[in-house]
């Protein structure tokens, strides 16, 4: 069938965009382009999370930084200080040493944090916040499956009814993630330089649950967390690492990052017991070891890539975001923080170059302009994310770097 993205309630002579992929930085973009006039038509492959009981995500609390912060700033739609009172601040790492013993390292001297949010909450925000609007209309079970893009058109395999779905755009937006379909379709066209590296590590996640009320096992009376919420915590092991990040429930997700081959040698029970007893003990007794068996050897073990590709664009018709366009190792925990920037900065452009819903004469020349200057940026972010994989795994608890830190605190 042939579906014309011309059909919601916006303004007659309003371009179209149809952004591909309804994750964190579609959902964000799609409030961009919904506020400033566009007919927005967003095309996701998976179900609606917002209806979803379960969501296997990829990863279940993510750490927002003032980059995305005020990326979502400049959306009306997102309330922010609701979203904030669900977030739990993190001022610093805490770095546990295989004995159990636990030393802060703030980020900042003036109480500077990032902030652990649910993943899926935010991505609900966003979608809530873009589908109250009258201009946008969101598909869901729509995968695309090819595009013409200098036509302007997209194929989508509607998954509910199995049928095709054709769709012309004024513009294509790729926020479909690091395997991104758009930005195979713009490959070619484009002429895009491309590379993507795989880290030997892959990350397992694995849950500290809340303290019962009143259980002497919180960290104060009133908490059910059992360790500092208001920090990153970090066991460093130098080739390997664990991480945990708070929830507001008083839970923390840790997160296993590790070369696969040391993961899959772990066969048993025992092994495993082995190996967390020695080098994370202090949580395996917050994990409790019938959760820990249970999530090691159930929970699925995701890969690590950097993707850099460049440009993002193709004339005034389509452009990559997000993942799509610059997926990096989460080591930084700059991946959703540098696609929120990514819609910022693509508006900044748009508004230097006078293009709205209505006069997109400007659009070729703003879209140039942003794949040229966010390429720079992006890319060192992307090396940036790698380099912190030694710092946290490593560095953080080298001698020099910890003199390093004392003699900045002095
Ligand atoms: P995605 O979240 O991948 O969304 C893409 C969407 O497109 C999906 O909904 C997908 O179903 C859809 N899609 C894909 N293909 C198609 C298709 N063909 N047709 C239609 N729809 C399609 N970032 C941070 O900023 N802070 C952190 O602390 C952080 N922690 C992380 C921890 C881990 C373990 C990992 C793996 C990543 C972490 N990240 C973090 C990175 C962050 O998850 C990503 O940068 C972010 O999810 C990118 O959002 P996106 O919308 O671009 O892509």
């Amino acid at each position: 069938s042939t579906q014309s993205a011309t059909t919601t309630r916006a303004a007659p002579q309003a371009k179209t965009v149809a952004i591909v992929g309804a994750g964190l930085v579609g959902g964000l973009a799609a409030l961009y382009f919904a506020e400033a006039g566009w007919n927005v038509h967003v095309y996701e492959m998976r179900t609606d999370i917002r209806n979803e009981k379960f969501s296997r995500e990829r990863s279940i609390n993510l750490a927002l930084s003032e980059r995305g912060l005020s990326a979502l700033r400049g959306a009306r739609g997102v309330d922010l200080r609701a979203l904030m009172e669900l977030a739990v601040p993190m001022q610093g790492r805490m770095i546990h040493a295989r004995d159990g013993t636990q030393v802060s390292q703030p980020y900042g001297v003036f109480g500077e944090c990032i902030n652990s949010v649910d993943r899926r909450m935010l991505n609900e925000v966003l979608l809530d916040a873009a589908n109250a609007l009258p201009n946008v209309q969101m598909y869901f079970q729509h995968e695309l499956r090819s595009a013409s893009l200098d036509a302007g058109q997209c194929v989508f395999f509607n998954r509910t009814t199995n049928e095709s779905v054709t769709v012309h755009a004024d513009l294509v937006v790729g926020a479909d993630g690091a395997h991104s379909a758009i930005r195979r379709e713009l490959m070619r066209p484009a002429r895009m330089d491309y590379a993507q590296q795989y880290i030997d590590s892959v990350y397992l996640e694995l849950t500290i649950p809340p303290a019962a009320k009143g259980s002497p096992q919180a960290i104060e009376p009133g908490s059910q967390f059992v360790l500092d919420p208001h920090h990153l915590h970090i066991w460093p092991r130098k080739t390997y690492m664990m991480i945990a990040l708070p929830n507001p429930d008083g839970s923390f997700t840790c997160t296993v990052f590790a070369p696969s081959s040391m993961l899959d040698a772990i066969q048993t029970p025992a092994a495993l017991f082995d190996l967390f007893e020695r080098d994370f003990g202090d949580a395996v007794a917050l994990i409790g070891r019938d959760r820990l068996e249970r999530e090691f050897f159930n929970n699925p073990r995701g890969p690590l890539i950097t993707v850099k590709c460049g440009p993002y664009h193709l004339g005034d018709k389509a452009v990559i975001i997000g993942d799509a366009a610059h997926a990096m190792v989460p080591f930084y925990g700059q991946g959703m923080n540098c696609g929120f920037e990514d819609v910022r900065v693509l508006f900044e452009h748009f508004q230097r170059h006078g293009v709205s819903a209505t006069d997109a004469r400007q659009l070729g020349a703003a879209l140039a302009q942003y794949s040229a200057a966010r390429h720079t940026d992006v890319a060192a972010m992307c090396d940036l994310a790698l380099a912190n994989y030694t710092e946290m795994r490593a560095s953080v608890i080298s001698t020099k770097y910890l003199a390093c830190r004392w003699i900045e605190r002095v």
